[in-house]
């Protein structure tokens, strides 16, 4: 990269129900750009939170340079407040970062030492000293490495969301239009130059989490469904397994029968068995079904998101979508207040 090219780097923060985090939020984004030599540039998405964050970030922002907020009309999740980001992000990285400073920023830092070296794609790895409580750090490395072993991709272990990503990466990456996207699988999947830093992932610093056991399990099953379909194949190994078997119980009842005189009792394990394959039939019949309802979800092509308000702090006039969901930033017409 040219010495005299100073670039600029978007930070894309997803916010829902983050009011408690703002001010302090702002105040270490402000200390990081004044310690940067390249442009920072901030775009936040409230992901259609109940609380105060939208008119927090405004009313903080005000008047400074550089802080562009995108509102949803929902909650859209989190996996879509950063695909909306990416999708306006115009500079020529950005960081995928969450709001509750578990994601360092002297770690973004290092993120755009190492993009400067020639790599697209900078992921955080979090390394054993994280303080994350521990049932939830237990769930996300098993988790992690199923992943690994039933997926295609080659996703890195260990890593999240946070991650700078280049211009390259971001042209690329707005070509997804999936309904469900896992932004971390897409970008693996998405190849380029790619390399992990390591780091001390610390806790949230205020708030509860934003992810219940609820969101946290849908979101695994959203990251293996679309990046695997082992588990139908599964199905389709264990259906053979138990067809060659019990042709052979069959084969085995009749030599007892006939061959050796021996009489067959114990109809109660032959109920047990039915129940067995009962179960065994719709565990399948429900992978299979989660499966046809992702295409379902997929052939509708609602709009992915849709966004009620867009505010800058630099005071330019405020751009309202016309055409929600996957193109809305070029469709985007702007309005006067
Ligand atoms: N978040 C979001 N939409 C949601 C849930 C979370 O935009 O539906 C944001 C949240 O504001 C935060 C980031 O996603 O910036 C990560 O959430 P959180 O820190 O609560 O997750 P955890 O670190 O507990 O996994
Ligand atoms: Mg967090």
């Amino acid at each position: 990269m040219a010495s005299d090219f100073n670039p600029t780097v978007s930070l894309i923060i997803p916010l829902f129900n983050e009011e408690e985090m703002i001010p302090l939020l702002i105040s270490s984004i402000e200390a990081f750009r004044s310690e940067r030599k390249e442009n920072i540039e901030v775009i936040f998405v409230d992901d259609g939170s109940s609380d105060k964050t939208f008119d927090l970030v405004r009313a903080q922002t005000q008047g400074l340079a550089g802080y562009q907020l995108i509102q949803f009309s929902r909650n859209f999740g989190h996996q879509m407040a950063i695909s909306a980001g990416v999708q306006s992000c115009k500079s020529d990285a950005a960081i995928v970062m969450d709001a509750d400073l578990q994601d360092p920023l002297d770690v973004a830092g290092r993120m755009i030492e190492t993009w400067k070296q020639g790599y697209d794609v900078v992921y955080g790895v979090r390394n054993s000293r994280a303080k994350v409580p521990a049932s939830q750090r237990l769930t996300a490395h098993w988790y992690y490495r199923l992943f690994t072993r039933l997926s295609d991709v080659d996703a890195p272990l260990d890593a999240g969301d946070f991650r700078l990503i280049s211009r390259n990466v971001i042209e690329a990456f707005n070509q997804f239009t999936e309904q469900q996207p896992y932004v971390r699988g897409l970008i693996s999947w998405l190849g380029f130059k790619q390399i992990g830093i390591e780091y001390d992932r610390p806790g949230r610093v205020l708030g509860k989490t934003k992810y219940p056991f609820a969101k946290r399990f849908q979101f695994a099953m959203a990251g293996l469904t679309s990046f695997s379909s082992r588990p139908l194949k599964l199905a389709v190994n264990l259906g053979l397994l138990i067809a060659f078997g019990s042709l052979a119980g069959l084969i085995w009842v009749l030599v007892t029968k006939y061959l050796l005189g021996t009489a067959i009792t114990g109809w109660a394990s032959l109920i047990f068995a039915a129940f067995f394959f009962g179960g065994i039939q719709l565990l399948f019949l429900g992978i299979v079904g989660t499966y046809v309802a992702r295409v379902y979800d997929e052939v509708k092509g609602r709009p992915r998101f849709v966004i009620r308000e867009m505010w800058n702090s630099s005071g330019k006039p405020a751009v309202l979508g016309s055409n929600h969901g996957n193109r809305v930033f070029e469709q985007a017409k702007p309005t006067s207040e």
